[in-house]
């Protein structure tokens, strides 16, 4: 893995308009579509139960399902991205791929999830205690983690959640990683298992593990890189990225294209339907 290439936002090529290389191979081989929910399919909001998917897209991505095998990938529960979706006919991963739902095989649970729920729980009190004073902050208890979103949180008092945060994981070294996300930290058991495992899972559990398959996986968060790391060579990646942004700017990634916003995702996806 330490020998994927990686390569900075702005010398990507573009999935829509730099698309030859990419048109050619989702000609010859069969797509298995895995999309991120957060940020790929609805934009980034300041309210995690806000992040609604358009009615066109939600067509756009149903239409997809139609052709190709279609999973969503994403660090919520399961059952909350589900909602949000409102598609019945799609695979969902949730909990980053921990607890795996297929329309034709029911519930697939990751049992490596399942010791830490005392932690997790333990971590959400705590979290609520330290953090409950600080404006704007909000806790996010999941399933397999617990996510900290600082977007509200005035500026000057951001230091004080990463103290936590750090505080929090110094306790707990051994159980406990961070990862950092868009205005949030994800608080997870340390276990050898990400979004990047989870799609390798993901293909040999849906029989997609061929050479007659192209899987392709769209996402725009830190977390998305292990995908995208864990498809090189046999997938295509693509970041979702606005290069002029500044939360994005520097940021390097083992994606090979690349969409600007939701919207490009939405007419990619479309133009792949058809
Ligand atoms: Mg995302």
């Amino acid at each position: 893995m330490t020998s994927t290439a990686r390569s900075g936002i702005a010398g990507l090529p573009h999935a829509l308009r730099d698309a030859d290389a990419l048109a050619e191979q989702t000609r010859s081989r069969r797509s298995a579509v895995f999309l991120d929910y957060d940020g790929t399919l609805t934009p980034i909001v300041d309210r995690p139960e806000d992040a609604i998917i358009s009615e066109r897209m939600r067509d756009v991505v149903q239409a997809l399902a139609c052709r190709f095998p279609v999973c969503v990938v994403s660090g919520r529960d399961r059952p909350v991205v589900q909602q949000l979706m409102g598609v019945d006919d799609l695979i969902v991963a949730g909990s980053h791929g921990f607890d795996i739902w297929a329309p034709n095989g029911g519930t697939i649970e990751r049992e490596e999830g399942g010791d830490f729920a005392e932690l997790l729980t333990e971590l959400t009190t705590r979290l609520r205690d330290e953090v409950g004073s600080v404006e704007g902050a909000l806790i996010e208890p999941k399933r397999s983690s617990v996510a900290l979103h600082y977007r509200l949180v005035p500026e000057p008092r951001r230091p004080q959640i990463k103290a936590m945060v750090d505080g929090v994981l110094a306790d707990h070294p051994e159980r406990l990683r961070v990862t950092p996300g868009k205005m949030v930290y994800e608080l997870q058991p340390k276990l050898e298992w990400d979004k990047g495992r989870a799609v390798l899972y993901l293909l040999e559990a849906l029989e997609l593990d061929r050479e007659d398959v192209l899987p392709i996986y769209i996402g725009d968060d830190i977390t998305d890189e292990d995908a995208f790391r864990a498809l090189s060579g046999r997938g295509i990646g693509i970041l979702v990225a606005d290069p002029a942004d500044p939360e994005v700017a520097g940021r390097s990634t083992a994606a090979q294209y690349l969409l600007s916003d939701v919207q490009e995702v939405e007419q990619f996806l479309d133009g792949l339907a058809r």
